[in-house]
């Protein structure tokens, strides 16, 4: 059995002035130890939800509920220790002057011992693999080494659910891979929890589900096989269908029927092979 560690119960938001609301009675579970990817065009509430799950902003209706704590303004402390986020921007996050001293920052902010601290920031930088750079100033680094000390600074508070929202966005391919790779290996040593919010179909196509976010309601939810046979009605969603996954499209247009929906694009150039050996 799965066990359920985040809950959202008939979760509304609405931001003043605004016509709409920005989440609309949202309810899902999110399971230990799963790699869930949340998606939807932009404006679709994505954002919105990782702060309501933060404590960021509070829902006027519905409960949400994290590792068994009801959400509420006296438990927020109690669960951003359990829940860290990876935000967008690499530079608006990076606080300190120093790679050691942001990660340090998150944990004074959480009134961990100073022995402690010196312990957790040499620790969580070794596992994103940045404990050469203690000393570095964050112009030095790249994008991609900036949301790995932020991972660090993330995983210094032990937490047991991360939540990357769209934190590989406004990283090149090298970059992006490099912070995928390194909550990747997290997730597997650590069992830890990872939501990704992504407009990117290709970085949601490795999650364990998906959930679909349109207009601030879950659209569908399923595994990346499922999702993908929503092939057309995902591009009405103002989502863009990974390139792999509209060679298949074209190629069963031409009649040549591929065993699943989704294929990376290795698995496709295997399965082509394969039709070529038959012809
Ligand atoms: P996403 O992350 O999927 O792009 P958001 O959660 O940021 O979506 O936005 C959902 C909706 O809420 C949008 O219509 C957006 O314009 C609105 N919104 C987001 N932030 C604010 C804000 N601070 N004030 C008013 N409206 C907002
Ligand atoms: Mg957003």
């Amino acid at each position: 059995m799965r066990k359920t560690i985040i809950s959202l119960n008939e979760v509304s938001f609405h931001y003043e002035g605004q016509e709409r609301n920005a989440l609309h009675k949202v309810s899902f579970d999110i399971y230990e130890g799963e790699w869930l990817a949340i998606v939807g065009h932009n404006g679709s509430g994505k954002s919105t939800m990782a702060k309501l799950l933060n404590g960021l902003q509070f829902p006027q209706q519905g409960e949400i509920t994290v590792c068994g704590i009801r959400l509420n303004d006296e438990s927020i402390w109690e669960i951003r220790k359990k829940l860290g986020m990876v935000f967008q921007n690499p530079d608006n996050q990076f606080v300190g002057t120093t790679v050691q001293d942001d990660v340090a920052f998150g944990l004074e902010n959480h009134g961990i011992p100073r022995d402690d601290m010196i312990l957790r920031v040499g620790d969580s930088l070794k596992k994103v693999k940045m404990d050469q750079f203690l000393n570095q100033e964050p112009h030095h680094l790249s994008g991609g080494q900036k949301q790995r000390v932020a991972i660090a600074g993330v995983l210094a508070l032990k937490p047991s659910i991360i939540i990357l929202d769209e934190a590989t966005s406004m990283l090149d391919p090298k970059g992006r891979g490099e912070v995928l790779e390194t909550v990747r290996a997290l997730k597997e040593e650590k069992a830890l929890t990872v939501i990704s919010i992504t407009h990117d179909l290709e970085e949601a196509a490795k999650a364990d589900r998906i959930i679909v976010m349109n207009k601030g309601e879950v659209y569908r939810k399923g595994n990346p096989e499922e999702i993908f046979s929503l092939d057309e009605e995902l591009v009405h969603l103002g989502l863009d269908i990974p390139f792999s996954i509209k060679m298949s499209n074209a190629f069963r247009r031409k009649g040549i029927n591929l065993s699943k929906h989704y294929l990376s694009e290795e698995e496709l150039v295997n399965e082509l092979w394969t039709f070529r050996s038959k012809i």
